[in-house]
């Protein structure tokens, strides 16, 4: 038996079922009403994720990654309240413009509000217009394999993980980024075992995350991960300093200069090298 039609996200939540018109509170309505703490949203992404995206900027991140370029969304009591219903409206006024693509949820950290991110994820794959594709960006520093079941929901309803591995150093993880690198690998390890595709990204700053050493253990942590569907490694860029200076912040990467895009070219080829080593090791 197919569900309940559900005819709009309207704050009516009208729903049709066996000719009987019935005003729901629970399935897709209840998801409607949910509401999540946002940054800002962008209509026509087209970085984050395949095809021409609808892009939610969550607010509020643990981390405090030196290079980040959004130091705007790090504050928990910030930005404003968008309810599911309101975001899946958004999305349908230019439903063709995104017929490759979807809706991609980043941040902040997406995972810090997994309720709010599971309801948009389950309305768009109920969407009444089609089934809406769903990407997470994130970067896993809330997750926890001892409390996994709190992600279920989400990670359920998650057709695409961008996943950040900030660095391969675990010492170095905590002075770049302030949290220990484990969030991070036992969400990969979670996202292995649900096999949901993956695509690793890995900032690559001057100085700090540049060696072949480095990104090598990148190759090696994702040659475990049978999910990884691709590996972008993204060279460090210093646009993001002028919002320190607006925020009264101080920039701690000061004097760091561009990553060169043909280095990072090249680090990806010894990343992927050492993940194919990897690889060949697991399987003999
Ligand atoms: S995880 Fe992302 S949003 Fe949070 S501090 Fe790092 S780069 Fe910024």
């Amino acid at each position: 038996m197919p569900g309940p039609l559900c005819l709009s996200w309207c704050e009516h939540q009208v729903r049709v079922e066996g000719g009987t018109v019935t005003v729901g509170t629970e399935g897709c309505a209840r998801d409607a009403n949910v509401v999540g703490r946002v940054h800002s949203l962008e209509t026509f992404g087209t970085v984050d994720g395949p095809g021409t995206r609808f892009v939610v900027f969550c607010q509020g991140c643990p981390m405090r990654c030196q290079y980040c370029h959004n130091p705007d969304t790090w504050e928990f009591d910030k930005g404003e309240e968008r309810s599911v219903a309101e975001l899946l409206e958004m999305f349908e006024r230019n439903r063709p413009f995104y017929r490759r693509g979807g809706i991609t949820v980043t941040g902040g950290e997406p995972m810090a509000q997994p309720g709010f991110v599971a309801a948009l994820f389950r309305a768009a794959h109920a969407a009444p217009a089609g089934r809406i594709h769903t990407c997470l960006d994130t970067s896993g520093a809330t997750f926890s394999a001892n409390h996994a079941a709190r992600f279920s929901e989400l990670l359920d309803e998650t057709d695409l993980v961008l996943l950040d591995i900030k660095t391969s150093d675990p010492a170095l993880h905590e002075s770049l980024c302030g949290l220990p690198a484990r969030h991070a690998l036992e969400l990969g390890d979670e996202l292995a075992r649900r096999r949901i595709p993956t695509l690793i990204r890995h900032v690559v700053v001057p100085g700090l995350t540049d060696s072949e050493e480095e990104v090598a253990g990148v190759g090696r942590i994702i040659g475990d991960w049978d999910n990884v569907v691709g590996l972008d490694l993204l060279p460090y860029h210093t646009m993001g300093a002028v919002k320190y200076e607006r925020l009264g912040i101080s920039y701690p990467l000061e004097g760091v200069s561009a990553m060169e895009p043909a280095r990072a070219k090249e680090l990806r080829e010894v990343a992927l090298r050492a993940r194919a080593a990897r690889r060949a090791e697991r399987s003999r």
